[in-house]
């Protein structure tokens, strides 16, 4: 039987369900998995803004307008932040090994960000089991700023300094400093925890821990000194990034 003759049956009612399970199975087809913006439940690309729910510390997906409402400061009551869009790379960032060590990192990877509901500056380290809280000490985060004065530019709970010490390209004195958004960090420690396999990772994981670093590089504004007092703060739109 064609579609044809399915269509011009004299049964309405099977005709109509019909016709409602065609629309159903076209509309699968013909759409790919699309992501939805939590607020208004329009379609968003895959590349998209979120907000920090505060209390929770969960990232909710946004559109782009809703996130244009949210960019006000104040809009969000005090329970939301829009994750800014700035990633800057800051090539002369100044940090000993010792200080370093200090942090206690297993990983080679941290990311450092005021929370303001704790009432500290906290570091978080990707693992397979999720971000692990790491040592840092006020004293640790003040010498860091003091050498860095960039530093009193991030933005509370949503930019955090990210370190990257993987070796996996320059050798063992390899290391790289960005002001990144929290979303972007969370998105590290996801991959970790889902690809993570074993005890050393397995070469998947470290692959994409490469990619994730190479958009990273592709993507920020390279700031040459971390003592300035200026600093581009222009966040591009979302639809202009990339
Ligand atoms: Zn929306
Ligand atoms: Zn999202």
């Amino acid at each position: 039987m064609s579609s044809f003759d399915l269509t011009n049956n004299s049964d309405d009612r099977s005709s109509a369900s019909l016709d409602v399970l065609r629309q159903f199975t076209r509309r699968r087809e013909m759409r790919p998995p699309v992501e939805q913006c939590e607020l208004c439940s329009s379609e968003i690309a895959a590349d998209h803004r979120h907000l920090l729910e505060l209390a929770r510390r969960t990232l909710i997906c946004v559109c782009i307008p809703c996130s244009i409402l949210f960019g006000d400061p104040g809009a969000g009551q005090g329970k939301y932040r829009l994750v800014p869009s700035r990633f800057l790379k800051l090539l002369d960032f100044q940090m000993t090994d010792e200080q370093w060590d200090d942090l206690m990192i297993p990983v080679n990877m941290v990311y450092i960000f005021h929370n303001t509901a704790a009432q500290r500056v906290m570091a978080f380290y990707p693992s397979p089991a999720g971000a692990m809280e790491s040592t840092l000490t006020l004293e640790g985060w003040d010498a860091l700023v003091s050498a860095n004065p960039i530093l009193n530019n991030l933005e509370p709970d949503v930019e955090a300094l990210l370190i990257n010490r993987v070796k996996n390209r320059g050798g063992e004195q390899y290391r790289e400093h960005y002001i990144a958004p929290i979303d972007v960090c969370y998105e590290l420690v996801g991959l970790i925890r889902l690809k993570w396999k074993g005890l050393s990772g397995g070469e998947e994981v470290w692959k994409a821990i490469e990619e994730f670093f190479e958009r990273l590089r592709a993507r920020a504004i390279t700031v040459e000194d971390s003592s300035a007092n200026t600093w581009p703060t222009n966040n591009p739109p979302a639809w202009r990034r990339g």
